[in-house]
């Protein structure tokens, strides 16, 4: 409806409308307009991308975490939050292992994978006899995830066919024909299908903006398409039941390239090599609960004081010294460090409540002079 009180050319609204569904539910969804809110802000105040690409930003963050005396341990997977006299009181790893928390455990896990699967039921339920049925059946995830292609390209893309320009290739490309073409390519995942017969994607070049990222004069590629987790009518086949096997992820990557190269027909003779994984294989790698990458769905029931849940929306958990952060928690998915930084503060707030209420004073009056100098 936003879009099209707003615009009248197809051309424009279809990326539109595909820009708004990448929180993973049709355009139509009324919910919606907040993942278009969220794609206006790719204007102002924009969109960073760090030079060597996402991974450059997590060894920035290991060296500053080290650069404060900080121990990161990795392959690491916690099997059971430790709960001692209703606090948390560290973890055990796999192998039996256990780590002891001075001050607090924070998990970066979504509620549902954390409450249900990592803690004892009777530790939740003395603190709150009702947290557990309702992360177990509010919390929601419509069945959209992502079937991730990366290509390793001897040359650029090169749109031939429409007014091709190296700029086209900075920023992230959509195919997306129509607001019908991109309603029909989220619907379908909902319900179990792959919309393959006529693909929509979201794609990035990242060399096109950063060419340290290649061997010179060669190229990386990495398409999106959106694609069911459980496939209807596959259940309790291929990878971990949900139907995805390897011939089924590959000859839906040949239908996703056949599309691209209508747009790009150089694509598919400068492949030197592809890499295809399937939803079941991203959540296996990753651990996502049904291969969703923002935890649980980004609709707006599920947002702001309800994510995940309104009682534990504040970082905080009924468990004395177990905090919550993550894409599950506000503002949600994807790599903003927000709700990080969020659930540090409520937890320094925890360690150091006089400090910290002093430190917030100071920011605020600091902000408001500096606001209202700008201003004249
Ligand atoms: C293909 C793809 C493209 C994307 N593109 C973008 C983009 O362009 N821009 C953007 O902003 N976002 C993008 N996203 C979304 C973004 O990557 C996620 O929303 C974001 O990574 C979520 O971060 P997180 O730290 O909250 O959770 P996660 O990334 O899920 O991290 C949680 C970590 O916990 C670990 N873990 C899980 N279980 C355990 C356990 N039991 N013990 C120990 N560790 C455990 C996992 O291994 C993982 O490392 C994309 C996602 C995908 C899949």
């Amino acid at each position: 409806d936003n879009i099209n009180e707003y615009f009248d050319s197809e051309f424009l609204k279809a990326p539109l409308a595909r820009l708004s569904a990448e929180l993973s539910s049709p355009p139509s969804q009324k919910a919606m307009a907040f993942g278009a809110m969220m794609m206006v802000m790719r204007h102002e105040p924009g969109m960073a991308r760090p030079r060597g690409g996402t991974g450059a930003l997590t060894e920035a963050l290991v060296k500053a975490v080290q650069s404060l005396g900080g121990v990161i341990l990795t392959d690491q997977k916690v099997e059971q939050v430790l709960v001692d006299d209703g606090k948390a009181v560290g973890v055990r790893v796999a192998g039996g292992k256990e780590y002891r928390a001075n001050k607090g455990v924070i998990s970066s896990i979504d509620a549902k994978r954390l409450f249900l699967h990592l803690m004892d039921a009777g530790d939740v339920n003395t603190a709150d006899p009702n947290l557990l049925e309702r992360v177990d059946r509010r919390i929601s995830d419509n069945n959209e995830t992502i079937l991730k292609i990366d290509c390793a390209l001897s040359e650029p893309l090169r749109f031939e066919h429409h007014e091709h320009k190296d700029e086209y290739l900075i920023g992230s490309i959509l195919i997306a024909d129509s607001v019908n073409h991109v309603e029909k390519a989220h619907t379908d995942c909902t319900i179990g299908k792959i919309p393959d017969e006529d693909p929509s994607m979201y794609i990035v070049m990242p060399t096109g903006l950063d060419p340290s990222m290649a061997p010179e004069g060669k190229h990386t590629l990495w398409i999106e398409f959106f694609a069911p987790y459980q496939i209807a009518g596959a259940e309790g086949t291929g990878l971990k039941g949900t139907g995805w096997t390897d011939e089924l992820k590959n000859k839906v990557a040949d239908r996703v390239i056949d599309k691209l190269a209508q747009y790009s027909p150089n694509l598919k003779h400068s492949i030197i090599a592809r890499h295809v994984e399937s939803p079941a294989e991203l959540s296996q790698r990753v651990g996502f609960y049904k291969g969703n990458y923002y935890h649980f769905d980004m609709t707006l029931d599920q947002m702001l004081c309800f994510r995940p849940l309104p009682e534990i929306a504040n970082y905080k958990t009924p468990i004395d010294g177990l905090f919550l952060t993550g894409a599950g928690t506000h503002p949600g998915g994807s790599i903003s460090g927000l709700p990080g930084r969020n659930c540090a503060r409520v937890f320094l707030h925890e360690q150091h409540p006089i400090a910290e209420t002093l430190n917030d004073a100071k920011d605020t009056i600091k902000s408001t002079v500096e606001s209202v100098f700008k201003s004249q």
